[in-house]
């Protein structure tokens, strides 16, 4: 994508997770991010090994192509598959600092990270996480079960957070990071850990995952017990 600069180009989003299976709860955040943050595309980026979690159940190529079946269509849905192809563990550090170079985003679009209130509390465990703000602003979603306050933060991010949270979605655009927003979605209190149980005991994801991704699933016979 050529180069822009801060003044013409809308945010781009940048969306990663496991996706072990990809849900209905990932796509409404990817959509409703777009709209609420007036993004220009969303890119999403499953994870190849993930560095914080335990091995995925599935591999990283049938849970890229899961992703690819679900965001086919959307023509604001892009896919990143370069931690998938990487074989090694990821970081989105330095996943960001692909993306900023010049054959890519480049270094003036304003990048969106979203993450799920969830995955929010948890980045102080990342690795370099203090480096991404130098990098990409953070939006954060509201998810069923995980209040954002700063109170219940861990101090280091909490002070980031009081630091740098606007409530204004427009800051995104005045800068290429360093900023934290949050944004309200429809809250559905969908998990790939929930859909993995149904599916591990022969029961129904439907209205849980979208209608291809189910049936690569079933295809394949992913996260049955047999
Ligand atoms: P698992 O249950 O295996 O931990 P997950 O459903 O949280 O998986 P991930 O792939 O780990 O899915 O999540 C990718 C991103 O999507 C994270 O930032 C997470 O917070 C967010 N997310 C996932 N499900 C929801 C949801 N229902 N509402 C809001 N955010 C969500």
């Amino acid at each position: 994508m050529p180069e822009l600069t801060v003044v013409d180009a809308a945010p781009l989003g940048v969306f990663g997770g496991t996706f072990d299976p990809v849900h209905l709860g990932h796509l409404r955040l990817a959509e409703e991010a777009a709209d609420a943050l007036g993004l220009v595309k969303v890119r999403w980026v499953p994870a190849g090994q993930p560095a914080l979690r335990q091995t995925p159940k599935v591999s990283p190529a049938q849970r890229l192509e899961m992703v690819r079946l679900a965001i086919a269509g959307n023509p604001r849905f892009e896919l990143d598959a370069c931690e998938v192809e990487a074989a090694q563990p990821s970081y989105t550090v330095p996943t960001l600092e692909r993306l900023r170079l010049p054959n890519t985003c480049g270094a003036a679009r304003p990048i969106v990270l979203l993450v799920g209130a969830d995955a929010f509390s948890g980045m102080v465990g990342w690795h370099r996480w203090t480096s991404l703000f130098d990098l990409a602003h953070v939006a954060v979603a509201h998810r069923p079960g995980f209040p954002i306050v700063a109170a219940s933060l861990p101090p280091a991010l909490a002070d980031t957070y009081r630091e740098r949270y606007s409530e204004d979605p427009g800051v995104l655009r005045a800068a290429p990071g360093g900023r934290i927003v949050s944004f309200a979605m429809t809250q559905l209190d969908i998990s790939a850990t929930k859909v993995r149980a149904l599916l591990s005991q022969g029961l129904s994801t439907r209205y849980l995952v979208p209608d291809s991704s189910a049936a690569y699933i079933a295809a394949h016979q992913l996260y049955s017990e047999n």
